[in-house]
């Protein structure tokens, strides 16, 4: 059914993903991504009618040069597609403390997040980039332009999970507590974790890890995120490619103090420059990393502490579960393809039950969805994540209904 198509746009900090598809039979007519902004080559892939194209978009490309490219090069040639066109559905990162769902965007919600960038400051403001393209460049669809946002799947965490222990004011009046991201990837693979285990979403409980670029980790009780690794900002919480997530915050006061870096310079250490990059110091890509674990030490080190902070996540995690822990379950790029990571990280976990099937772990990659656990074991589920769906069906919803 070549109508009723949602053109989703996804642009991360330092790449962009886009696809055009129907919500409703699911099919993705057209996919890409435009990888390594900023950087000496960037590139963009896409697929088309089962036929896969690259291509070199040239050096220090920025969001706009993409987007750009994307729609005069990309979307603009099959319009057959083009015509049929009914929404644009935008990953937001943070809706900050004044939007809790999927809304149409209008001034007023680019306004809202703008407000955001510093809770999101790598990703906001390249979804506002994105947002801003997409008005200006399908003035048709300019009202039919909605923002899915990674904080909504979070809005019902308790307080206990949401507040920092720190006093209350800041929560009050400047609006500082834990808002999480990643949401709708964590939604989306929580949803299919119950379809799998023919399981009421509203009596699931597990535990979602994604772990891509940015990695976190959720708690999910009775069909509600309870908790999560992500904090104010995508910076807390697991190892990422990297960003450091959780350190002691005096490390910040010592860097400042005692070594004379800047706010802005430890800023970026932490965001750009630390986890899995940072210790390893040759590469955040675990393509690189796993095929190097046993050879080079440092890339071993890095590995293993990502590993065992994200088994000390789950684990914890397990306290927050309603009587018992239905699944974990890996997602992202790293979750999906790298059998390594999930063999260290679980093989922490058999004293809370969970026995990896090494084989089955082995057999899963590239897009499959499994079980690499035993049968004695907690169920432990690879589900790849389909973010863009997600967003083409609630950019779907609110579009019928106005
Ligand atoms: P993002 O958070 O930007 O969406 P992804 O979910 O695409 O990121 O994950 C990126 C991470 O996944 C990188 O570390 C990359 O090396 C890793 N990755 C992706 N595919 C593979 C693969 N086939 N084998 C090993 N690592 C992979």
């Amino acid at each position: 059914m070549l109508n009723n198509l949602i053109f989703v746009l996804n642009c991360g900090s330092s790449s962009i993903k886009f696809s055009i598809l129907n919500p409703q039979n699911k099919k993705k007519y057209l996919s890409g991504l435009v990888e390594c902004l900023f950087l000496k080559k960037t590139y963009i892939k896409w697929e088309y009618s089962g036929v896969k194209y690259k291509k070199y978009i040239g050096s220090y490309i920025s969001h706009e040069h993409a987007l750009n490219f994307i729609l005069n090069q990309v979307l603009s040639k099959e319009q057959n597609l083009y015509n049929n066109i009914i929404g644009i559905g935008h990953r937001v990162v943070h809706g900050g403390n004044k939007i809790n769902q999927s809304v149409l965007i209008n001034d007023e919600i680019i306004s809202f997040i703008e407000q955001a960038i510093p809770f999101a400051p790598l990703h906001n403001p390249a979804n506002l980039i994105g947002i801003k393209i997409a008005i200006e460049k399908f003035p048709v669809l300019s009202n039919k332009n909605i923002a899915v946002f990674d904080t909504s799947f979070y809005q019902k965490m308790p307080k206990t999970s949401f507040l920092y222990a720190i006093p209350y004011i800041f929560y009050k009046k400047y609006h500082i507590r834990r808002y999480g991201a990643h949401g709708i990837s964590h939604d989306y693979v929580s949803h299919e974790a119950s379809i799998i285990l023919n399981k009421n979403f509203s009596s699931l409980n597990v535990i979602t890890c994604h772990l891509g670029n940015g990695c976190s980790v959720a708690a999910i009780r009775n069909g509600v995120c309870v908790d999560t690794s992500m904090g104010l900002t995508p910076l807390e919480g697991l190892v990422m490619g990297t960003r450091s997530g959780d350190i002691d915050p005096s490390i910040i006061f010592f860097m400042h103090q005692k070594i004379g870096i800047s706010i802005d310079q430890i800023n970026t250490i932490l965001s750009k420059e630390s986890g899995l990059l940072g210790l390893s110091g040759i590469s955040s890509d675990f393509r690189y990393l796993e095929k190097n674990y046993s050879s080079n030490k440092d890339v071993r080190l890095s590995v293993d502490i990502f590993c065992h902070r994200l088994s000390k996540y789950i684990a914890s995690y397990i306290c927050l579960m309603d009587k018992h822990l239905d699944a974990v379950v890996f997602t992202g790029g790293i979750g999906e393809n790298v059998s390594l990571i999930r063999q260290i990280t679980l093989s922490k976990l058999h004293l809370i039950g969970v026995k990896i099937d090494i084989e089955k772990n082995m057999l899963i990659k590239n897009g499959k969805v499994g079980l690499i656990s035993k049968n004695n074991s907690i169920p432990v589920l690879v589900i790849p994540t389909d973010e863009e769906l997600l967003i083409a069906k609630k950019t779907m919803k609110i579009i019928s209904s106005i």
